[in-house]
């Protein structure tokens, strides 16, 4: 008997959703759009509806006893011990709780843990991704902003009240930019793909820097983005070069900070500009090595994240097998 579990990725575009095995492989996948703007109600329906789909799919033909529950990954405050969730980002409309468990109990019979989208990533990776075997895992999506989450022998670290592992808010340099939390020089705002994007499109607004970004955008309405930043460092362009060497080295600083914390095994960067590569961990990897003392006590591995597009979904159902109801 091989264990499933159903897997809930909720975003303000899109819900995904999987049948995942216990050993991380996917059996089936689904996908709905999530009409943010019909508000929460509608869209905790749209999550049953495509759980509904999952249900019914051929993946889970022979499966129902094996089928340990459903697990959800969603932005916003979550309650993990009661299994509701409010106030996500990009959902207007929510912000009273609701119970997901209650709701899914009983329209499926089936028990629901909910948690961060950021820890549920994290948790992907530690259980099935680069994380497998290390006692200690730190993950860090790099996308609109940093996402973090810390993994302790297979299990989240949540803190006393279910905050910790907000690692994107970590400080790098306390006279940096503003961040969205209200804190100055907050990791996010140097390693983001949106702070990796603005920096290099606010270097070619210097009229005498020349660079080929200023090519790039024009043809994107003036937008520089994260993605032409790798194209053009790729390149050799000056200022796509020194953007990423300043995202890596600001990554290397904070990552310098969780290795004397927590002394992970391993650190795994994920998202949109972790496909950078070792263009982007080599600077990040160097500044670590200057900045911890006695290195190779405190030796942190640091890589790009095995699980992509699907971490969130997957992360969700590893939840739901690794969790007890
Ligand atoms: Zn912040």
């Amino acid at each position: 008997m091989t264990r499933v579990a159903i897997g809930i990725d909720l975003g303000g575009t899109d819900i995904k959703g999987g049948l995942v095995a216990e050993d991380g492989s996917i059996i089936q996948t689904y996908i709905k759009s999530t009409e943010a703007h019909l508000g929460g109600r509608k869209v905790v329906d749209r999550i049953g509806d495509l759980i509904q789909e999952i249900l019914d799919s051929e993946g889970m033909q022979g499966r129902r006893d094996d089928l340990q529950g459903i697990g959800i990954g969603s932005p916003g405050l979550i309650d993990q011990e009661k299994g509701a969730i409010t106030r996500p980002v990009n959902i207007p409309d929510w912000d009273y709780w609701i119970n997901v468990r209650e709701i899914f109990q009983d329209r499926f019979g089936l028990f629901t843990w909910a948690d961060n989208d950021a820890n549920v990533g994290a948790l992907g990776e530690a259980l099935f991704g680069k994380g497998k075997g290390h006692k200690v895992v730190l993950a860090l999506t790099l996308g609109t902003g940093v996402g973090g989450g810390i993994v302790v022998n297979g299990e989240i670290f949540h803190g006393a009240c279910g905050f910790a592992g907000e690692l994107g808010h970590i400080m790098v340099n306390p006279s940096g930019p503003v961040c969205g939390c209200g804190n100055e020089g907050c990791l996010e705002t140097y390693a983001s793909a949106s702070a990796i994007a603005k920096y290099a499109q606010d270097r070619i607004r210097v009229e005498h820097i020349p660079s080929i970004l200023k090519d790039m955008a024009r043809q994107n309405d003036g937008q520089v983005t994260s993605k032409m930043v790798y194209e053009a460092a790729l390149k050799e362009d000056p200022v796509a070069l020194q953007t990423v060497e300043r995202a890596g080295i600001h990554l290397g600083i904070g990552i310098a900070t969780f290795a004397v914390a927590f002394n992970p095994g391993i650190v795994c960067i994920g998202g949109g500009a972790s496909k950078m590569g070792d263009m982007l961990l080599d600077h990040a990897r160097k500044e670590l090595e200057k900045r911890v003392f006695f290195h190779s006590h405190f030796a942190t591995p640091i890589t790009q994240a095995a699980l992509g597009n699907e971490a969130g979904f997957v992360g969700a159902a590893g939840l739901a097998l690794t969790s007890r109801s």
